[in-house]
This record gives C-alpha cells, sequence and structure tokens, in this order.
C-alpha cells in the first residue's frame, strides 16, 4: 500500500527510513548507500577498515543533503555488532532497513583451500549476515516498513570453479532469507535476497584479465553490470513498492544464469 506521505508517481521513496549498510566503503555496498540517500534514506556506512573511503561514501550522501553516519565493525565479530547497534541506536537512531552486503572470497581450487580460507568466507559472508540480522531484528520489527535485503550471488545459484567456500556462503544466504522471511511475516518485515551477476568492482576487476574475457562471453549482455545496477533494485525492494514480495531472490546478471 502506498503510505501517505508518499506521492504515486515517486518511485521508490525512503523518505523518514533508516538504513544500515554493511561494507559500504566501496564497490556495490558504496554504490548502495548513495542509492538508498538519492531515495531519501538516510544511511550507516558500515566498514571494517578503510576509514577515509568510508568517510568519502558518507560525504557523497551529506552533500546530496541527506543524514549519514559512519561506524567501523567487523561483522564476523558478533560483539562488534553489538556495539555498532549500541553506538547507533544513542546517536543515529533505530534502523528500519538492513542490507547485509559485505562479502568477500578467497578463491581456490577445493584440493588446495585450507580450512582458515572456508572459515574465513563462511564467517564474514555468512556468520556476518547472522550477527547484523540477530542484532538489530528488533529495531526492524518495530519499524513501520522492516526490510532485510541480503546480497547473495550468482555464485550461489549456479557454483563457480574455484569457489566451494564462497559458493556455499552465498547458497546459505538464500537458505536463510527464505526461511527469515517466513518467520517474519507476522511482523511485516520482508526479506529478500539479491543475486548478481558479475559486477564491476574490485571484487572482480582483480580477476585476471584473461579469465575476465572468457566470464563476459558467456554473459548474454556481453559485459559486466554495474553497481547502479544492483542499487536500484536493493532500492526497490526497501520500498514501499515491493510490499507484496518476500523470501524473493533477484537476478541482476545480464542473462548469465536463468
Ligand atoms: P568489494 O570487495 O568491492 O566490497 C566489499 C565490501 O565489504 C568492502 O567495503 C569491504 O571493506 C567490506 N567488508 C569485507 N569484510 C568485512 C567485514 N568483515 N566487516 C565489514 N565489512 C567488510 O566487493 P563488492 O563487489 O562490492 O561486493 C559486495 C557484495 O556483493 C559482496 O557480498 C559480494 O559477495 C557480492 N557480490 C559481488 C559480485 C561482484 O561481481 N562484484 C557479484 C555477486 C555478489
Amino acid at each position: 500500500m502506498i503510505k501517505a506521505n508518499q506521492k504515486e508517481s515517486e518511485p521508490y521513496s525512503l523518505e523518514g527510513k533508516k538504513a544500515l549498510i554493511t561494507g559500504a566503503s566501496r564497490g556495490i555496498g558504496e554504490q548502495i548507500a548513495l542509492t538508498l540517500a538519492d531515495h531519501g534514506a538516510e544511511v550507516v556506512v558500515n566498514y571494517n577498515t578503510s576509514h577515509d573511503k568510508a568517510s568519502e561514501t558518507a560525504t557523497t550522501v551529506e552533500l546530496e543533503g541527506e543524514n549519514s553516519w559512519i561506524y567501523p565493525a567487523d561483522i564476523s565479530d558478533h560483539e562488534e555488532v553489538k556495539q555498532m547497534k549500541e553506538h547507533l541506536k544513542e546517536n543515529f537512531g533505530e534502523i528500519d532497513i538492513l542490507v547485509n552486503n559485505a562479502g568477500i572470497n578467497r578463491d581456490k581450487f577445493f584440493a588446495k583451500m585450507k580450512k582458515e580460507d572456508w572459515d574465513k568466507v563462511i564467517s564474514v559472508n555468512l556468520d556476518g549476515v547472522f550477527n547484523c540480522t540477530k542484532t538489530f531484528l528488533d529495531d526492524i520489527r518495530e519499524s513501520e516498513q522492516g526490510r532485510i535485503i541480503n546480497i547473495s550471488s550468482v555464485v550461489g545459484q549456479k557454483g563457480n570453479i574455484g569457489q566451494v567456500n564462497y559458493a556455499s556462503s552465498k547458497a546459505g544466504i538464500i537458505g536463510f532469507t527464505k526461511a527469515l522471511a517466513q518467520e517474519l511475516v507476522r511482523d511485516d518485515v520482508t526479506v529478500n535476497a539479491v543475486a548478481p551477476g558479475f559486477i564491476a568492482t574490485e571484487m572482480v576487476k582483480n580477476i585476471p584479465e584473461k579469465v575476465q574475457k572468457n566470464i563476459k562471453s558467456q554473459i548474454p549482455m556481453n559485459r559486466f553490470g554495474e553497481p547502479e545496477e544492483v542499487a536500484e533494485v536493493v532500492a526497490f525492494l526497501a520500498s514501499a513498492k515491493s510490499s507484496y514480495m518476500t523470501g524473493t531472490v533477484i537476478e541482476v546478471n545480464g542473462g548469465y544464469y536463468l
């Protein structure tokens, strides 16, 4: 239902909403922060170590006229996430929208993958989603329009050589999304996932050029996606206009996996 303060013609208005985006100092997360602010949300830019980059994101948001806050927390550390919540409660307020975006990869053939490579990826990509969602659940449940949006990956749907750890974490996010969506219907909270294909960020730019060329040749649109093309989908899911969608996985992959 369109809320009274939202004009029908206004696409994805997030006026009056507060959003936390994990791993928002660069790449897709940075763009999600900028796009949600562009649609009227106040945003928290969570980051792990890149203070200067996170400040730049927050400054851009403020120049656009929206309030923003930056906070460092390693999302794989539950205690740090709890401290972030306490800090935000006092200084920023309670959040309505959680975007679980932060993620890492440690690619190796499985035969060469060390236990540390497995543990590290699972702890950031999957435990991190648990830690943030668990910690901010009360805020989101109390919101009039609570939203949880998880960034999965086409690799979680289709698998990929050298990414057993990453694929498992991203497939886990899809299961997490579908199960939690059903639990939170009674609280009017929607839980959805976005599964990007290959998007032009540091994560993809670090792939050797020859491999990049080979990947592009398998994408019907013959190019990598742009962070904006993921961020607009997140803005839609965050808005009132996605009110009848929960437990879905929206693919943004140029036709790479259908
Ligand atoms: P990126 O490496 O450019 O950015 C990842 C962000 O997460 C960085 O800001 C990093 O500082 C942050 N981060 C990493 N570990 C963290 C931690 N422990 N605590 C807090 N923040 C942490 O990657 P990206 O391409 O922008 O990817 C963003 C998300 O999208 C990831 O979950 C990734 O798996 C997913 N994704 C990316 C692509 C792609 O092609 N780029 C495709 C599918 C899914």
